[in-house]
């Protein structure tokens, strides 16, 4: 069991740090298919250096490790007991060595378990089978992604697609809304996983399986491996790009499944997740518990693509903000524009915002900038704390908060990833502040820019994601999409995605 849990750690790893050929190889020739010079090419060149830079220091490529969701298949007569005890030890290690954040959390008092051990965490599924080796899948699904899946009870009406009935045509809508309804909010371009039947809980399983295909295969369903190509073909016309910015790449694999259902019952279950695919497999055999094959490495490239060009590459026009910030440099600033910014900047997430609604801060935040990042922490030999992992956390979950935060405390930016909504925009005018898109899952690229850790604040009560870190930092580079002028860049492509979907309503499959 010793080398078992070696094995798994290793397993964990090489899927936190590690993108797979196939996912690589996808990502590659989206950077392809996008125009030099727009925000979706700048995502994606950021987004290539940030794999790179994960691969090479063997820390997270995202600072979201997300839900570990195991499936193993075992030879009858193994010990599934003992192989549960040396996963969990394996993942409070790769906990403790920063690898995975903390992030199982009690879903009643918001306690983080410190070691993302806990009930329900990790997923486990056992599955036995005739073969003598023993077969472990791994999926890292992020928070951020988790939450734009999506579940569809046919026959339903979908906002720009009208009626969906219980046939192909019916599925061809839901896959299209799905992908419309997450914008790029879960991180785009993505991956989706479909499931058509089952009951509701079965119909979700099916869609997350579908996420351990090989993106290369082909459906042995002829009708499904149609639908698969007419989606890789069509949710691209949404033309909602890398991180919702707008651009030629929405969606960067589609696998659909298919299970019987109730007569009563037709489910189209959607499982979405980000850039930041992070799944690996591999083969052990039981009775050494070493590793004898990884899978995911045939076809592909280990190339991401456009890694010669420098992250986020600087014209020059980029405006360069020094923190704090005054309300004059802000009202200057027009959704489009590329800031730097230097100097002093404080994460905050939900446990946060809520609290700051009703209390007092620790620091001044007169002319600062909120940053919504749960950072991967670890004390180092001094005893001082080190960044390892530091990309943007889903803004629109703090909507309720920020307008009034921004009014309580005066701050003049908030950076995050997949832009607010209607009440922080009426707020960023009224109080002149901007939010700051920053790329989603370039969690080491951001790190990066870190240069110090000044403090930190709650971090007994709300735990390392949650606790408010006081950060100094240099040469940040994020994108204005929304302005203090009314203006949003995620309003416009929400608007021009939806008039697209809206052509895409004439039944395909009849
Ligand atoms: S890339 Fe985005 S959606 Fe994916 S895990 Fe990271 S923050 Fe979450």
């Amino acid at each position: 069991m010793e080398h078992f849990k070696q094995s798994i750690l290793e397993l964990i790893v090489e899927t936190s740090t590690n993108l797979p050929k196939d996912v690589r190889k996808a990502i590659a020739e989206a950077s392809e298919k996008e125009d030099a010079g727009t925000r979706a090419a700048l995502s994606l060149t950021t987004i290539a250096k940030n794999i790179k830079m994960a691969e090479e220091a063997k820390l997270p490529i995202c600072q979201d490790t997300g839900m570990l969701t195991f499936k193993i298949k075992t030879p009858v007569g193994v010990n599934q007991i003992e192989m549960k005890k040396a996963i969990y030890e394996a993942i409070a290690e790769a906990t403790k060595n920063g690898q995975l954040r903390p992030n199982s959390v009690d879903s009643i008092t918001g306690k983080n378990s410190g070691d993302n051990l806990g009930p329900g965490t990790p997923i486990i599924k056992f599955e036995q089978w005739e073969n003598d080796y023993i077969d472990v899948r791994l999926i890292l699904k992020g928070g951020g992604c988790e939450n734009k899946n999506i579940q569809y009870s046919l026959p339903t009406e979908l906002e720009g697609l009208g009626k969906a009935g219980r046939d192909l045509d019916g599925i061809r809508k839901c896959i299209l809304h799905a992908v419309y309804q997450a914008q790029g909010q879960g991180c785009s371009a993505g991956f989706i996983g479909v499931g058509i039947g089952g009951d509701r809980t079965s119909g979700y399983e099916l869609a997350k399986d579908q996420l351990f295909r090989p993106l290369t295969d082909t459906n042995p369903d002829e009708t499904l491996a149609k639908l698969e190509e007419y989606i890789m073909e069509n949710a691209n016309k949404l033309s909602i790009g890398t991180m919702g910015f707008g651009g030629n790449i929405t969606l960067l694999g589609c696998k659909i499944g298919a299970i019987n259902r109730l007569p009563a019952s037709f489910f189209v279950s959607v499982a979405y997740n980000c850039w930041a695919f992070r799944r690996q497999g591999v083969a052990i055999d039981p009775k050494t518990g070493l590793i004898t094959e990884w899978y995911y490495q045939g076809d592909g490239t280990s190339q991401p693509g456009r890694l010669e060009a420098e992250a986020l590459p600087l014209t020059g026009k980029e405006v360069v903000l020094q923190a704090p910030i005054t309300e004059e440099q802000i009202r200057q600033l027009k959704v489009g524009d590329v800031v730097i910014i230097n100097g002093d900047m404080y994460t905050g997430r939900d446990a946060l915002h809520k609290y700051l609604i009703d209390h007092d801060a620790p620091v001044d935040l007169n002319g600062g900038i909120i940053y919504h990042c749960g950072p991967v922490m670890l004390k180092n030999k001094e005893g001082k704390w080190e960044v390892k992992a530091a990309g943007p956390t889903t803004s629109i979950r703090e909507e309720p908060y920020q307008g009034e935060i921004i009014k309580k405390f005066g701050i003049r930016a908030v950076i995050g990833k997949g832009g607010m909504g209607e009440k922080t925009l009426k707020a960023l005018k009224e109080h002149g502040a901007v939010y700051l898109n920053a790329i989603g899952g370039a969690a080491q690229y951001y790190a990066e820019s870190v240069k110090q850790v000044e403090d930190v604040y709650f971090l007994e009560e709300f735990g390392i994601p949650e606790a408010m870190w006081h950060f100094k930092v240099s040469g940040f580079a994020a994108i204005v999409t929304m302005d203090a002028h009314g203006n949003s860049l995620h309003e416009e492509v929400e608007k021009s995605s939806f008039e697209r979907l809206q052509e895409l309503a004439d039944p395909v499959f009849k």
